[in-house]
């Protein structure tokens, strides 16, 4: 491919930073990735990567992209650490709109692993990569432009404590998260910020992890449950390396769960399925309680600025970051980093009103899904447009229709993956099997049943 330039920085070396990084390495001479943090000698969690004690999975598009970058990727988590590969829309339970989405087989195939095992194979295969980099215990203050200031050419970076040093480069890419300092670094050069947009959920994750046993969940690799009336509490369990389950549960605005056994499996108890209560109530705990505290679903909305620097482009979380319920979040940043290479094959002319116009293209679709689905919540505060309450209406009973219609529900997964746009549920086919779904009466008797198994006592 062409070579667009000598050096090329990326700011953050998690699963943003080093698919970004993936991207720029076929077109500059060297790549660097400067991180705050250390690398873990094992995968372990991080300081800079707290949601990283939090249920992850990879779902099929992301799962996919990281494949194409880095060939045998995914077997390589299964071989090397004992992640699972599965089928999406049959190997996991899908508990949406208090309704349980019928399994079938599809061509989904999904990734689970812990989040530092995920993150640590992709930075391995980078670092492998010749003309890849990374300078550890490097915290980023400060960007550093030309005379004009129009172009970045640079950040200010301690290293190892060490005073502030000048990194010159062609080109910035800020990977740095939901925290990022963008804003603060680009108005230190006389750039306005970009309009924040924030929907504010309140969402506490308490997560655990506990041993997996030969038969739990009937050989299934997860559930997941999206919280809707009348709790809205969310619930995640998923397979892990080495026998082991990971739990995260948590409601919104403020509705914690607590950090003690009881109060915990009472928490569970309260989901639209027991199935997360069972495993746990005879589970082996595996570590302590980890909370995080996921305030808003956060925008920044650098496509619509008028002015802003060459060389500099923001990436992965610090542009876009929802409710991560759906876990969209690193498919998200894997389907920029193709999309930034798709950029720079045209070159670097007016790439960051480019790169930001098509990264905004694919930060709609979670947005709208985690943001939408969100804003059912009553007290979540935010505009509900007509077509937002159609659709939201519409997904409720596609989700009825879909207690029995595997295919409708490997068709909603195959949105929630990003493997279909949205619009796709629209389809007469689609349509016509979300009416028909809903005029049998199979479909309100499995909707009561699942309404019954919630009041069940839990049983031990
Ligand atoms: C509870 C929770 C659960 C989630 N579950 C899923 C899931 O199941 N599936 C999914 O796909 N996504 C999930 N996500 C989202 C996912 O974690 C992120 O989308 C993904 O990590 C991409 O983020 P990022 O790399 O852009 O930023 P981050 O992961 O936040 O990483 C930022 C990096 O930048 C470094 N850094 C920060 N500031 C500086 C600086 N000044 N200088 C140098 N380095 C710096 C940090 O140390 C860190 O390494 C979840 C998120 C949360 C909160």
């Amino acid at each position: 491919m062409k070579l667009l330039g000598e050096h090329a920085i990326v700011i953050g070396a998690s699963m943003g930073g080093l698919l970004a990084a993936r991207a720029l390495s076929d077109f500059y001479t060297t790549v660097t990735v400067l991180e705050r943090d250390a690398f873990p000698a094992a995968d372990t969690p991080r300081k800079g990567v707290p949601q990283g004690r939090h249920a992850h999975g990879l779902l099929a598009r992301g799962s996919a992209v990281i494949e194409a970058f880095f060939p045998e990727y995914n077997a390589e988590v299964v071989a090397q650490s004992g992640g699972l590969i599965g089928d999406v829309a049959n190997d996991v339970i899908w508990i949406g709109r208090n309704v349980r989405l019928a399994n079938g087989s599809s061509d989904l195939s999904g990734l689970l692993a812990s989040r530092p095992v995920l993150e640590g194979h992709l930075r391995r295969r980078l670092l492998g990569l010749p003309n890849v980099r990374a300078v550890e215990n490097c915290s980023v203050r400060g960007l550093v432009a030309d005379a004009t200031g129009k172009h970045v050419t640079g950040v200010r970076a301690c290293i190892e404590g060490k005073p502030e040093t000048t990194i010159n480069a062609d080109l910035v890419v800020d990977a740095s998260g939901r925290g990022s300092s963008s804003a603060t670094w680009l108005a230190q050069l006389g750039y306005r910020p970009p309009a924040n947009e924030k929907v504010h959920v309140g969402i506490c994750y308490m997560s655990r992890t506990y041993r997996r046993r030969p038969g739990d969940l009937d050989g299934k690799h997860g559930v997941v449950v999206a919280g809707s009336a009348p709790t809205w509490r969310n619930g995640i369990m998923l397979a892990q390396e080495n026998d082991r389950w990971i739990v995260s549960t948590g409601g919104f605005l403020g509705d914690d769960a607590p950090d003690n056994d009881e109060g915990f499996l009472a928490f569970l108890a309260t989901l639209p399925t027991m199935e997360i209560h069972d495993i746990v109530a005879r589970g082996e705990p595996l570590g302590e309680f980890h909370r995080y505290h996921y305030v808003d679903s956060q925008r920044r909305r650098y496509e619509q600025l008028a002015r802003f620097p060459g060389n500099y482009l923001v990436f992965g979380d610090a542009l876009c970051s929802f409710n991560p319920i759906y876990g969209q979040g690193m498919t998200a940043a894997a389907q920029e980093a193709l999309m930034l290479q798709a950029c720079l094959r045209a070159g670097t002319k007016d790439l960051a009103r480019r790169f930001f116009k098509a990264a905004a293209k694919i930060a709609d679709i979670p947005w709208h899904i985690a943001v939408g689905s969100d804003l059912r919540h009553p007290q979540v505060k935010g505009a509900r447009p007509p077509m937002l309450r159609f659709i939201n209406w519409y997904i409720d009973k596609l989700h009825l229709a879909a207690i029995e219609d595997s295919t409708l529900a490997s068709t909603f997964l195959k949105v929630v993956n990003l493997m279909m746009p949205p619009s796709s549920l629209l389809r007469p086919a689609i349509a016509r099997r979300v009416f028909l779904g809903n005029l049998m009466p199979a479909i309100s008797i499995a909707s009561a049943a699942i309404e019954t198994a919630k009041q069940e006592e839990p049983s031990s």
